[in-house]
């Protein structure tokens, strides 16, 4: 999957697609210290068909997290977070957001300071050269971003 192109909106995944990623993502936490648990599980499976930033409101309305525990959901989201795997998205005096990172892919996003919105970077990313040339020339290695820019978005502005 290294390479493919997810700078787009919508990036979902299949459903076949969703659960291998899910079962090696579970495997891999199990190694670090995490139950497989039918909450851990449905979280992982509903971040990742739409990995879209989630605000933890918007995690408890998927019908799939719906019937659970709240607190659980928020707690499990913060461990994934302490392991690297969810990556938040802060905006001033607003609600974060939460996205699942899922290997191969890369996104980034666009976060509105009016009305909060997040949306991605509607554009292909072309950081890669960046980051190949500081690997060559100042020898570092595995370079990667995660970029959020800050503005006011066309809804705004009007
Ligand atoms: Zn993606
Ligand atoms: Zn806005
Ligand atoms: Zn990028």
């Amino acid at each position: 999957m290294a390479g493919h192109d997810h700078s787009h909106d919508n990036c979902s995944l299949s459903q076949k697609e969703t659960g291998s990623l899910v079962e090696a993502m579970v495997e891999e936490l199990r190694s670090l210290g995490f139950r497989r648990t039918g909450a851990l599980v449905d979280l992982l499976r509903a971040m990742m068909l739409r990995h879209l930033p989630f605000t933890l409101a918007e995690l408890s309305e998927i019908p799939a997290l719906r019937d659970r525990d709240q607190a659980t959901i928020y707690r499990l989201v913060t461990k994934l977070k302490e392991v690297g795997k969810v990556r938040q998205l802060n905006l001033a005096g607003r609600v974060s957001h939460f996205q699942l990172v899922v290997p191969g892919h890369h996104h980034d996003y666009l976060l509105c300071e009016c009305c909060g919105t997040v949306t991605e970077v509607p554009l292909a990313c072309t950081l890669a050269k960046v980051e190949q040339q500081i690997m060559a020339d100042f020898g570092w290695k595995s370079l990667r971003h995660e970029l959020e820019f800050f503005g006011v978005c066309p809804a705004c502005t009007e």
